[in-house]
């Protein structure tokens, strides 16, 4: 039996019905599975590296989230400041 090392809950849905799923079809993968929203953790080599990343992945979580919303900042607030500056500056140079 290979040593489990326990699993954090679902950094998604927050459930702790997670599983160490695996090896996958071809025999290469293990990964864990969280039951309840189906998010997959990213696959290991052994059950006790999915593992490990799963576990990483659930701390990393919440700095995922946040680099999407400063990406959102830097790239489209930005974008629409322009066009709406660009606006302001045809609508001035028309009159
Ligand atoms: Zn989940």
């Amino acid at each position: 039996m290979p040593i489990e090392p326990k699993l954090r809950p679902c950094p998604f849905c927050g459930s702790d019905k997670t599983k160490l799923h695996g090896p996958d079809e071809r025999g290469d993968y293990y990964s864990v599975l969280c039951d309840d929203c189906n998010a997959e953790g990213p696959p290991g080599e052994d059950g006790l590296y999915a593992s490990e990343l799963w576990n990483n992945k659930s701390d990393s979580h919440c700095v995922l989230v946040l680099s999407r919303v400063e990406i959102f900042a830097a790239v489209v607030v930005p974008i629409l400041l322009g066009a709406w500056f660009w606006g302001m500056f045809l609508r001035l140079t028309n009159q």
